[in-house]
């Protein structure tokens, strides 16, 4: 057998882990869309997304509503 060998380019949280950190973000942003203010079912967006360099942190993080989440998805055609 080969010797494990760890490749670890990014951080990624467990999901407990990662389910805090929404929590402190959502806090952060006091439960409101960074874009447009709504307080409606905000979601928690990457900025840089994964496939990127996004880490899992809160600096990398920020609260959106669905309706300008899409729109960030869209623009950006990258999830
Ligand atoms: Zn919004
Ligand atoms: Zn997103």
């Amino acid at each position: 057998m080969s010797v494990l060998r760890q490749k670890r380019p990014r951080l990624r949280l467990d999901r407990t882990a990662y389910h805090e950190l929404r929590e402190e973000v959502l806090a952060r942003d006091g439960w409101r869309c960074q874009f447009c203010g709504s307080l409606n079912g905000v979601e928690v967006h990457h900025l840089e997304s994964r496939s990127r360099l996004g880490d899992d942190a809160e600096e990398n993080l920020i609260t959106l509503c669905p309706a300008c989440h899409r729109k960030v998805h869209r623009n950006r055609a990258v999830v």
